[in-house]
């Protein structure tokens, strides 16, 4: 009989934040942490252009792609692996450094697409708890085992959106073996402004086992064209480069991409656009009696009454559904009693502050 590889029939495919609602020709959609703004125009010029070459392969390397992300973040383009979306990255990873028998530590909410990356290698997953729905790096180094190959933490993390600390992510790395690599998936770093916030390029600097992961589908809104980066030691580029799609990364990416972190007054537009909404909405929502998850990236976690039939989480949900709403049920993160909602343009957001005043009146 043909059976596939020990661990594959364990993983839970990934569910996506739906995008239609039944009956609904159109929906305000919340649920997958996309940009409320969506890309730059110049990169969206860019993805067109690239419409007369799609007959030639790819750059393999992604070298001008780099190079743009390296000099708009000041760093060595030698060290900047590209991928289709950071996810690509984050399996090549799990890899390149995990198999049978070895251990993957990720935490109790933390990205699905960790334990995902972790059984597709035949790899053990490892859950540490959380502390206030945030990472505990102590849970974490207790868990550490001679068969542990890596940690995964996201910071923020998805779908809490909690951070953890630079020290703290520091004393991670401090209290990790040094064959255990570190991956900080840092896909929503534009939108922190937390003054003791790191995405992790210091910690890649320091040392040989710590890799940085990016994306262009959160802040610069090219959610469908794939893109990510993952900023490493140089060994670790090249373990990426080796095992990598030799054109892992299609023109039409790269040249928007390139656009993207060129366009510099668009991400700040972004990023401003972010802040004022989260803030306005954790605050609206709070007045409303529900607790919210203090977030520092583009999305808020609201948690509902349980015992209440009228304002549980599944009423909520279906409550703003009927408002043509889609926000993310996040039960398959652990968290049934919660929903996660995207910070959205001025009129969605008006429009689920008034959803959410009706629910709670
Ligand atoms: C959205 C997200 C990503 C980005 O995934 P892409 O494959 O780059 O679209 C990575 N990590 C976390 C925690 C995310 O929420």
């Amino acid at each position: 009989m043909l059976t596939p590889r020990p661990g594959i029939l364990d993983i839970s495919p990934y569910v996506g934040g739906r995008s239609h609602l039944a009956g609904r020709d159109s929906a305000i959609k919340l649920s997958s942490n996309e940009s409320a703004l969506g890309p730059s125009p110049r990169a969206v010029e860019a993805f067109k252009a690239a419409a007369e070459k799609l007959h030639r392969y790819p750059d393999g390397g992604s070298s001008a792609l780099v190079e743009a992300i390296g000099r708009a973040h000041g760093l060595d383009s030698a060290r900047i692996v590209s991928g289709a979306g950071s996810d690509e990255l984050l399996q090549l990873l799990t890899r390149g450094y995990a198999g049978p028998g070895d251990e993957v530590i990720f935490t109790a909410h933390g990205f699905l697409v960790y334990p995902i990356a972790t059984r597709a290698v035949g790899a053990t997953p490892v859950v540490a708890p959380e502390r206030e729905l945030t990472a505990d790096v102590d849970a974490i180094l207790a868990r550490v085992t001679p068969r542990t190959r890596i940690v995964f933490l996201a910071n923020p993390n998805n779908p809490t959106g909690t951070y953890v600390a630079e020290r703290e992510v520091a004393r991670l790395r401090a209290g990790l073996p040094a064959s255990v690599l570190l991956v900080l998936d840092a896909a929503y770093a534009e939108f922190v402004d937390a003054p003791d916030y790191r995405a992790g390029v210091e910690l890649v600097d320091a040392g040989d086992n710590v890799v940085m992961t990016r994306t262009f589908s959160k802040v610069y809104g090219l959610a469908a064209l794939r893109l990510g980066w993952a900023y490493c030691p140089p060994a670790i580029a090249d373990v990426l480069h080796r095992i990598r799609g030799p054109f892992n990364v299609a023109t039409p990416a790269q040249l928007a991409g390139i656009e993207a972190v060129r366009d510099v007054a668009h991400l700040a537009k972004a990023r401003e656009h972010n802040a004022r909404w989260r803030e306005r909405l954790s605050a609206g929502l709070r007045q409303r009696g529900l607790n919210v998850t203090p977030s520092v990236a583009n999305f808020v976690l609201v948690h509902f009454p349980p015992d209440d039939p009228k304002r549980n989480a599944k009423a909520a949900e279906a409550f703003l559904h009927a408002r043509g709403i889609i926000v993310r049920n996040v039960e398959n993160y652990g968290l049934p009693h919660a929903l996660r909602i995207t910070i959205g343009l001025d009129h969605e957001m008006e429009a689920v502050m008034e959803a959410f005043a009706a629910l709670m009146a």
